[in-house]
């Protein structure tokens, strides 16, 4: 029997390994511009065109390549960064595998020009599946350019698990900030088709961070970023941690490990920790760190795409992290003192709150005084008293306090089917309707006392309205007398973008500024024309915390984001004809028992609950 076992020919090795390596135009974007800055190079130049689909180019002018180099790059396993397996273990340069061009030539055609300093002539090579097409001298600047044509051109399996253009965008931009935020001493400049995107000259960290992020006008990146700075023998920490009060549900995160991006989840815990008690568990601080180890400590050979790395001394760094935030939130004052008066359920954060909800309660407890604090401290029913508390604080009710987090008020069991019914019924016969407090409308039903939050309700009202204007293009506009400017982040202006038309559906106007800027013309006649950038700028980052969860709806996210701003506050004064509208819109509503985020509009005392009292 002849032998069976045999190497796979080479444009078959190459393009298994291009499997792992090149996933998508960002991983393509990532391997030129890591071996750019591995050569030296001070100004990078990138372009792409259909979201690197048709084309990635980078060109630096770094220290290039001979003719014989030129076209070794391509071979697997070629490298010039390493020697031997010691060197592994002292890493400076990002790449060292010697795998990204060999496997980028496997699934690419790609053109390639390089010129050293000292060479008067330099190289042109063409590559294509491997197969080298061309070669020959050339005059060019000094440096190293790449063009990769056509990704995937013989892989169509790959080629269709791409996604649309926005999400690959989003990748490739997500790739670049991770390189642009840390080799700030390069400059760069990034073109998506004839747009300038970004041109960032070299500086420091924070400008970097500024120029890459700022027009996100509602980051306020100069205010926000507190300097954190600590050098042990293990470890130097540096970098910007935000203020609490800037944590938001998508936040820039990034950690650095001697000039290369990493994930680390343990060490994402440590920075948390740090803000224990200051921000909303839905919420997040935004992050910039630089951790510098000796390379001996650290071991980043685990997975050529994967950018989790293993540090030797994980437990003591993770100590000093967070020991170096908790200074810096402590320096500025940040760290709240705790006030022991304050009724701790109206300030807790979201995930206490949660776990304090008690269950519906059903069986009547005579002993039980539904209207006192935690500690019963209120013998009597004194509704002035119970509500007095909560209008003290002046927060937005809407969305810090949540009635249900004070664990003794009363819970009503859901309304059975019946009891709506009854609900609407005694509506109909148009009971007294009374506003507590400008903000719950009173009304007696026939089977007791029905409170309902006049914020809630109208949230709910709006926020059906506003997906039925999505879905059918039905919104009114109102134009603008002094439009605002909406300056936005090249990836926020690519997300919204995505989201235009569905805002232009609710009544929303814009016109296009360039350099991701746009002129507000009009709003929705439903939305107060007073902070609409502001409003903008909040929905669009929800929104884009549910673009990437598959289960989400991204219609439903703007739908609420904006009925949530634009609906009636707590401490508005509702006439009587106002409170009947509100009260028929919200019964009109497929589901007026819980706002579309879940939580409860009305509730009832019935007429037991309320006669067992006296
Ligand atoms: P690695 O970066 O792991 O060494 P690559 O396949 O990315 O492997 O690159 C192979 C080699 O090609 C590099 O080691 C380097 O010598 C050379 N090379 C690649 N890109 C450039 C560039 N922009 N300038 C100079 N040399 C480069
Ligand atoms: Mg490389």
């Amino acid at each position: 029997m002849s032998d069976i076992i045999h190497l796979l020919p080479d444009s078959v090795a190459n393009q298994i390994a291009a499997g792992e390596v090149i996933q998508r135009p960002a991983s393509v974007l990532k391997e030129l511009v890591e071996n750019s800055i591995d050569a030296g190079a001070t100004f990078i130049q990138i372009a792409i065109k259909d979201a690197g689909r048709t084309l990635i180019q980078v060109v630096d002018n770094g220290k290039g390549m001979s003719e014989t180099d030129a076209r070794m790059a391509f071979e697997r396993h070629a490298t010039s960064k390493i020697k031997n397996a010691d060197d592994l273990f002292a890493l400076r340069t990002m790449g060292f595998r010697g795998e990204a061009l060999a496997s980028i030539a496997a699934v690419a055609q790609v053109e390639l020009r390089t010129r050293r300093q000292e060479d008067e002539l330099g190289v042109l090579v063409e590559v294509a599946g491997t197969r080298v097409f061309k070669q020959e001298t050339v005059q060019c600047d000094s440096g190293t350019s790449f063009q990769i044509k056509n990704l995937f051109f013989n892989v169509p399996a790959r080629r269709r698990f791409l996604k649309s253009d926005n999400v690959e965008k989003s990748h490739i931009l997500n790739e670049f900030y991770r390189i642009v935020l840390v080799n700030t001493n390069v400059s760069f400049s990034f073109f998506d088709g004839d747009d300038e995107i970004f041109n960032l000259p070299a500086s420091n960290n924070k400008v970097r961070i500024e120029n890459v992020f700022g027009k996100n006008a509602k980051k306020r990146w100069q205010q926000q970023l507190l300097t954190i700075e600590t050098t042990t023998n293990l470890v130097t920490i540096s970098g910007y941690v935000g203020k609490p009060e800037y944590a938001q549900k998508s936040a820039n995160q990034y950690f650095f490990v001697n000039g290369r991006y990493m994930r680390h989840p343990y060490f994402h815990k440590a920075v948390l920790m740090a803000y224990n008690q200051m921000i909303q568990a839905s919420e997040s601080p935004n992050y910039f760190i630089y951790f510098d180890v000796d390379p001996q400590t650290i071991d980043i050979n685990i997975h050529p795409t994967k950018t989790e790395i293993k540090f030797e001394n994980e437990q003591a760094i993770w100590s000093i992290l967070t020991a170096a935030i908790k200074e810096a939130l402590g320096k500025f004052n940040i760290v709240p003192s705790i006030d022991f008066d304050q009724e701790g359920a109206v300030d807790m954060p979201v995930n206490v709150r949660v776990e304090n909800v008690r269950p519906p309660q059903t069986n009547f407890n005579p002993n039980y005084n539904p209207f006192g604090s935690t500690s019963y401290k209120r013998p009597n029913l004194d509704w002035e008293q119970l509500y007095g508390d909560f209008e003290k604080k002046d927060e937005p009710i809407s969305s810090s306090i949540d009635w249900e987090s004070n664990a003794d008020l009363p819970i009503t069991p859901s309304f059975t089917h019946q009891e709506q019914q009854q609900v609407i019924e005694n509506l109909e016969t148009r009971a007294e309707n009374y506003q507590y407090k400008n903000r719950y409308i009173l009304t007696g039903i026939k089977s007791g006392l029905l409170l309902i939050d006049q914020h809630r309700a109208h949230t709910r009202i709006l926020f059906d309205l506003f997906l039925n204007q999505i879905e059918n293009s039905q919104g009114i506009s109102q134009q603008v007398l002094f439009p605002e400017v909406l300056e936005l982040s090249a990836d926020d202006a690519l997300f919204f973008e995505h989201i235009l038309s569905d805002l232009q559906h609710i009544g929303f106007e814009f016109e296009a500024l360039g350099n991701n800027s746009y002129n507000v013309k009009g709003v929705s006649s439903h939305v107060g024309t007073g902070s609409v950038i502001d409003l903008l700028l909040e929905m669009l980052d929800k929104a884009k915390t549910t673009a990437l969860d598959p289960t989400a709806s991204i219609h439903e996210t703007i739908a609420l984001t904006l009925a949530d701003a634009a609906s009636l506050k707590s401490g508005q004064r509702l006439s009587t004809e106002e409170m009947s509208d509100l009260i028929d819109r919200l019964f009109a509503c497929a589901n007026h028992n819980f706002t579309p985020d879940g939580k409860k509009i009305m509730t009832i005392f019935t007429q037991d609950e309320l006669e067992k009292r006296f």
